[in-house]
C-alpha cells in the first residue's frame, strides 16, 4: 500500500502505523505481564471515544492508515464496539486491527467484524490446556481456539496468533504449533520474551534467544518471506505443505529497530515514540476540542525529532515500562 505519511524521523523512517492502547485493564494475569492481575494505579481515566476520535483524526490527516487497538485487554471496555466503529469510519484509516486474549471471542467475533475491524491478533502461549491455564490464570484454551476459528469464519482478512516463547514452559511445543497452522490460514508468530521493569527474574528464567527457534524453522523447511508494506515487526516464513505461516518477533535481533514503522499512544493519551522509550509525551490537553486538531498535528510532528534510532534493551535498559499491559505489546 502506498505510504504518504508525513510522520517521519531523523533516521529516514516513516510511521504510517499507530498502536493505540484503549485501556490498561486486563482480565487475564499472564505470568510474564501481569502475574498478580491488573492493579488499579491512578484512577481509570482512559481516553473517551470522543478523545480517541480526535486523536486518530489528527494522525489520519498526517497519513497514518493502519491502527491497532490494544491494551491491557481492549475488549474489556464496555464501549469497545462503539470505539472500533468510530475509529474505522475516520477517513484515511484503511486497516483496523486489534490484539486480544480471545476472551469470549466465539460469541463476539461477528460483532467485532461488523464494527469495521479486519485484522485480529489472538494471544495463545500454549496449546496444552493445563499450561495455558497456568500462564494466563484462566482455563479457557478451548474457548480461545474456538474464537480463532470463529474469526476465520466471519471473514477476518488477517488472523494472527501471538505466542511468547518461554523456556521450560512452551519451548517444547513447536511441532504442536506448526500442526495448528497446517490447515488454518493464520500466521502464528513467536515473540521473544521482553524484559520489563516488573519481570526481571521471570525474564532470566524463561528468555529464549530467537536464534534458537529460527534454526528450527530452517531445519523443518520453512522459507523466509519478504516483508509487506505497513507490516508489523514480525519476519514471516512459509512452507508449501501448510495453509498458515509462522513468524518471529525478535526485538533483541540486530537491526530490529531499523524497520520500525509504528508509534504508540497509551490509554491515557500519551505518545510513546518507542515501546521501551523513557516516558511519554502527553497529548491529552490537545484532545479536548475539535479546533485543536491542527495544533495536535504540529505537536506530533515536532515530537518526532526525539525518536531514538534504537531501544537499549541489549544493555538491560527496559525504559520505564513496568509491563506491556500499560502500553500494548
Ligand atoms: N491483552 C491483549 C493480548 O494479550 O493479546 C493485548 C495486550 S498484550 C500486552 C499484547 C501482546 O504482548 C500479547 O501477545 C502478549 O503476549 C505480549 N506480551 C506481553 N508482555 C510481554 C513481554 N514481556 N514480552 C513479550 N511479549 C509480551
Ligand atoms: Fe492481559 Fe495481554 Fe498482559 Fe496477558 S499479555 S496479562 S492478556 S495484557
Amino acid at each position: 500500500m502506498e505510504d504518504n505519511t508525513l510522520i517521519g524521523d531523523r533516521f529516514g523512517r516513516r510511521f504510517p502505523y499507530l498502536r493505540l492502547s484503549v485501556t490498561d485493564v486486563c482480565n487475564f494475569s499472564c505470568s510474564y505481564c501481569l502475574p498478580d492481575g491488573y492493579q488499579k494505579a491512578h484512577g481509570d481515566e482512559f481516553m473517551s471515544v470522543l478523545e480517541i476520535r480526535r486523536l486518530v483524526t489528527a494522525f489520519a490527516e498526517l497519513g497514518t492508515w493502519k491502527i491497532r487497538l490494544t491494551g491491557g485487554e481492549p475488549t474489556v471496555r464496555p464501549d469497545f464496539i462503539k470505539l472500533a466503529q468510530t475509529v474505522s469510519s475516520i477517513p484515511g484509516i484503511r486497516r483496523m486491527a486489534f490484539t486480544t486474549n480471545g476472551y469470549k471471542l466465539p460469541e463476539r467475533a461477528q460483532s467485532y467484524f461488523d464494527s469495521g475491524l479486519r485484522a485480529i491478533n489472538v494471544s495463545i502461549d500454549s496449546l496444552d490446556p493445563r499450561k495455558f491455564h497456568e500462564i494466563t490464570g484462566h482455563d479457557r484454551l478451548g474457548e480461545v481456539v474456538e474464537g480463532v476459528n470463529a474469526a476465520l469464519n466471519v471473514g477476518f482478512e488477517n488472523v494472527k496468533i501471538n505466542t511468547v516463547l518461554l523456556k521450560g514452559v512452551n519451548d517444547d511445543e513447536l511441532d504442536g504449533f506448526l500442526a495448528f497452522v497446517e490447515n488454518r490460514p493464520v500466521s502464528l508468530r513467536f515473540i521473544e520474551l521482553m524484559q520489563t521493569g516488573d519481570n526481571l527474574t521471570y525474564f532470566r528464567q524463561h528468555h529464549v534467544p530467537s536464534t534458537v527457534i529460527r534454526n528450527k524453522f530452517a531445519e523443518r523447511g520453512w522459507v523466509l518471506q519478504e516483508r509487506a508494506d505497513g507490516a508489523g515487526p514480525a519476519v514471516e516464513y512459509a512452507h508449501p505443505s501448510y495453509a498458515g505461516r509462522i513468524g518471529l518477533i525478535a526485538p533483541y535481533a540486530k537491526d530490529f529497530c531499523s524497520t520500525c514503522n509504528r508509534l504508540r499512544v497509551s490509554a491515557r493519551g500519551s505518545l510513546h515514540l518507542c515501546l521501551f522509550g523513557n516516558g511519554g509525551h502527553d497529548l491529552r490537553p490537545l484532545l479536548q476540542d475539535d479546533v485543536q486538531i491542527d495544533e495536535l498535528k504540529d505537536k506530533v510532528l515536532s515530537l518526532m525529532q526525539f525518536k531514538r534510532s534504537s531501544h537499549f534493551l541489549h544493555s538491560g535498559d527496559a525504559g520505564v515500562r513496568q509491563h506491556l499491559a500499560s502500553i500494548g505489546g
